[in-house]
């Protein structure tokens, strides 16, 4: 049987950001994923300035992977447009196969032994054990600490009895050519988009060099409301309604639950971490990570040390408030998203607060930074109204 101080399950941004970062210290790390690599996953493909500077500070070939950067909003309340420019860098364009596939790459630099292809059959808890079936041949492998990165596999938060969701948001995507009206923004504008009737669900489209992303997002979980959104937003684009949209579920996490018990800790979706006011998921995948494997490292240094408690901890630090925030903002969507919309996107300061969310700046819950920040830039954008 072979033995490993830790086993990832889950190959996204989380379990391989892990994997990458634990293996850099020379820990020994298998990373178990179900698909066959570079795989398909659903995802608009938008990796905030934080995000990749994330990535970058540990390997600068990222920019290789990267589409296009957005620094320009077209935003579309009903019918009315409004072009935007941050005048800064705010959404990086990617392929999510890409991505993956790159942190993955430097995982396995890193010698992280990286299985894809897998089923997994067992965790057995108690003996510290897992069975996993490759091409048909059993394997079992021993690990002292195990991280749950299944993205929102829930069947595997039931194997480990952690299910730290509040509840579910629902995320929508379309992959196509851009068609001939969005194509003459296609160069240097996302866009943002609500349709009246369609109360708390938010349309956005991002643009790759040869293809674009559009998109639906909501927490209000009603995909008869998505449908028929989708009609409208697709006529409204002209976008070919032959190529069907793709749905999938974002977990959102109940703070009151724990993510971690014992030596198994959970990190990115498998934890509901995703910010439930955008759906945005990828930066909070890579900073778990992050936490996750200074908090593994001080455990394997000392086996005293609380690692479960410590994790739960350090994250709820980090994230509770932001997240609380972000459940608020969504909250002011979902109620008032006539008005929100016109907030973000319309007045000057309201856009430039969502920009600073979209790069790091400023997190949702620094309200005073919010106020500071809004008031140092309002001589310094430019903003046109069509
Ligand atoms: C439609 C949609 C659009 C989105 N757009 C964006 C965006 O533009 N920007 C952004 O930041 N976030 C976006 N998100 C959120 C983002 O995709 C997730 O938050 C992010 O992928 C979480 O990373 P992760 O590593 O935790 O999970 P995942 O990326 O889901 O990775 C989990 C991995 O685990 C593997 N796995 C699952 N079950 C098993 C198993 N039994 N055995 C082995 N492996 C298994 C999966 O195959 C997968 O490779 C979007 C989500 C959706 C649904």
């Amino acid at each position: 049987m072979n033995e490993y101080n830790i086993v990832i399950i889950g190959a996204g941004p989380a379990g391989s950001f892990l994997a990458y970062k634990l293996g850099c210290q020379g820990i020994s790390v298998l990373l178990l994923e179900k698909e066959n690599f570079p795989r398909y996953k659903i995802c608009a493909g938008g990796l905030a300035k934080k995000s990749y500077d994330i990535v970058f500070s540990e390997n600068k070939d990222i920019k290789k992977i990267v589409e296009k950067k957005v620094r320009k909003g077209l935003y579309v309340r009903n019918k009315k447009l409004t072009f935007t420019d941050a005048k800064k860098d705010l959404i990086y364009m990617i392929y999510r196969s890409e991505l993956d596939n790159f942190l993955v790459k430097m995982a396995v630099d890193k010698s992280v032994h990286f299985k894809d292809n897998i089923t997994i059959k067992n965790i057995n808890r108690n003996d510290n054990k897992i069975i996993y079936t490759d091409k048909n041949t059993e394997h079992k492998v021993n690990y002292d600490i195990l991280v749950g990165a299944w993205g929102s596999n829930k069947k595997l938060n039931r194997f480990v009895d952690l299910i730290p969701f509040e509840s579910y948001a629902v995320s929508s995507t379309w992959e196509g050519p851009a068609g001939p009206k969005y194509s003459k923004y296609s160069n240097e504008y996302a866009v943002c988009q609500i349709i009246k009737g369609y109360r708390g669900i938010a349309g956005y489209i991002f643009p790759k060099s040869e293809m674009i992303t559009a998109g639906l997002f909501t927490s209000l979980n009603s995909t008869t409301n998505l449908k028929k959104m989708w009609k409208e937003l697709m006529d409204f684009w002209k976008l070919d309604k032959n190529i069907k949209p793709r749905y999938a579920l974002i977990p959102i996490r109940d703070f009151k639950k724990p993510i971690a018990r014992n030596n198994i800790l959970l990190v990115g979706d498998a934890a509901g971490l995703a910010d439930p006011f955008t759906g945005e998921g990828i930066y909070y995948a890579l900073k778990s990570s992050i936490i996750a494997s200074n908090e593994i490292q001080k455990y394997l240094k000392n086996k005293e040390y609380d690692l479960s408690y410590e994790y739960n901890k350090n994250i709820n630090l980090s994230f509770n408030e932001i997240q609380k925030w972000g459940k608020f903002y969504e909250f002011l969507f979902q109620h008032l998203t006539n008005l929100s919309f016109w907030f973000g996107s319309e007045c000057f300061i309201g856009n430039e607060i969502i920009n600073s969310f979209v790069t790091g700046e400023i997190k949702y819950n620094e309200i005073l930074k919010i106020i500071k920040f809004s008031i140092d830039r309002i001589f310094n954008t430019d903003i046109k109204i069509e």
